[in-house]
């Protein structure tokens, strides 16, 4: 199996290659350059995750240095639980698929986890440390310090822009230490990422570092997200002989992706349809076709808050035809009074805490309900809602339980060093040890 990038399908490297580089020298994504075909009768039912997950990606691996390793790769990474639940109080057939169970409570530490699992086994081109530098506006830098942490080779610099992410965020970026830094910024997010692009173009840090991304780009972080989708759609395929409908939270479309991959190699999937907060142009460019690109608007589910979501252009990729892209998916946008409300009644209605991001999801569900739509729907919940408290307890009434997970964190001393929002402040910071 090869990986060519989205903009030259000349270019092939393999996965460990793709991995290692993140973005295609071009700027263009990473993609397999075929797909595998399977069906649902090829996974035997009661697998484990991990088990799961090495058979549905090793054909993703094929004959690269990491496919030996996938069984202890795939154990590492899926370390904790993946329940479906039903969501019996429905008007119709639904679950809740969590994604929330893993380190850092929200989605994202499936990819990360996999990702820091392959880095560690994929050989170094120096014998210089190698540093992952990641930019983050929330839950993305705690999830890759979190599987990066103490894995031995490999340092970790998290910068975030101080005071823009939740006080629960900001205490899960900066409670590691050991082989993680954490910088807090002066400044916002896309400072933080100016910063960490100057870095890689930098010519005294690549002389003692060598540095690279961990961004949801990397395709070392989609094939694991397809894992979930492979083990909630065979579970009720095997109850039911039919093919679930899925609705997911979307911001850069990382997870979505994956969704789509799923289905497209033969997962029993129906319908899958994205829930965007009111960033829209994912929404509005199914409805008519026109991609256009537009600044981020500041919402109540801030991890989905992206106006040029970078994973379109893999689907286009898999889609060149936008008639046949339309047949595809569906997408819906939810604001941020409706996210309010949506927290409120389905407290009360359905007995259900969501985080915002999972509640555009479980809006978007009422809306298909109420125009008709059948069959069997996954609401996919992305974060646990005690990470946001702040935004869900005062719709609920009452203080979420925090899970035990999530606890350890927060007790943990905070370890984090405040710099300008300059290449030289971070150069500094990265070269002292
Ligand atoms: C990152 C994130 C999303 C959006 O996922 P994409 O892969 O960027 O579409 C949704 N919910 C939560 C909680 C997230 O952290």
């Amino acid at each position: 199996m090869h990986y060519t990038s989205t903009r030259n399908s000349q270019h092939r490297v393999t996965l460990s290659q793709a991995i290692a580089q993140g973005i295609a020298p071009d700027g263009g994504l990473y993609v397999p350059e075929s797909f595998p075909h399977v069906v649902p009768h090829d996974f035997p039912a009661g697998a484990s995750v991990p088990a799961l997950a090495e058979q549905l990606i090793a054909p993703f691996a094929a004959g690269d240095l990491l496919a030996e390793f996938l069984g202890p790769i795939t154990r590492e990474a899926f370390d904790f639980p993946v329940p479906l639940v039903p969501l019996d109080a429905a008007p119709s057939p639904a679950s809740v698929l969590e994604l929330f169970h893993g380190p850092t409570a929200a989605f994202k530490d499936f990819g990360a986890r996999f990702l820091a699992a392959c880095m560690q086994r994929i050989p170094r081109r120096s014998n210089k440390r190698l540093t992952i530098l990641v930019a983050t506006s929330g839950d993305t830098g705690g999830a890759v310090a979190a599987a990066f942490h103490r894995k031995p080779g490999i340092d970790v610099a998290v910068l975030y822009p101080k005071g823009l992410v939740s006080q629960r965020q900001a205490q899960q970026l900066a409670c590691w230490g050991d082989n993680v830094r954490t910088f807090s910024v002066r400044g916002t997010f896309d400072d933080c990422q100016r910063m960490v692009k100057e870095a890689f173009a930098d010519a005294a840090l690549a002389q003692t570092h060598e540095l690279t991304s961990a961004n949801s780009i990397n395709v070392g972080r989609l094939l694991p997200q397809m894992v979930y989708y492979a083990k909630a759609s065979l579970e009720l395929w095997r109850e039911s002989g039919k093919r679930p409908n899925f609705i997911i939270p979307a911001g850069n479309l990382g997870n979505s992706l994956a969704a789509i991959w799923a289905r497209h190699i033969g997962l029993p999937i129906g319908e899958i349809v994205l829930a965007t907060n009111a960033n829209q142009t994912i929404a509005d460019f199914l409805d008519n076709g026109e991609w256009r690109p537009r600044p981020s608007i500041a919402t109540l589910a801030s991890a989905m808050d992206v106006g040029n979501p970078s994973n379109m252009e893999r689907l286009r990729a898999l889609h060149p035809d936008f008639a046949e892209l339309q047949t595809q998916l569906g997408a819906s946008s939810v604001d941020d009074i409706e996210i309010r409300n949506t927290i409120r009644r389905d407290a009360h209605e359905l007995g259900q805490i969501w985080c915002p991001h999972t509640a555009t999801a479980a809006k978007v569900y009422r809306r298909l309900v109420s125009r008709g739509a059948r069959g069997h729907w996954v609401i996919v919940s992305t974060a646990h809602p005690a990470k946001f408290h702040d935004i869900v307890e005062p719709q609920i009434g009452h203080a979420i339980p925090i899970p035990p997970e999530l606890a350890k964190l927060l007790n943990l001393p905070r370890q984090e060093t405040e710099i300008d929002t300059t290449l030289a402040a971070l150069r500094a910071g990265l070269q002292q040890s």
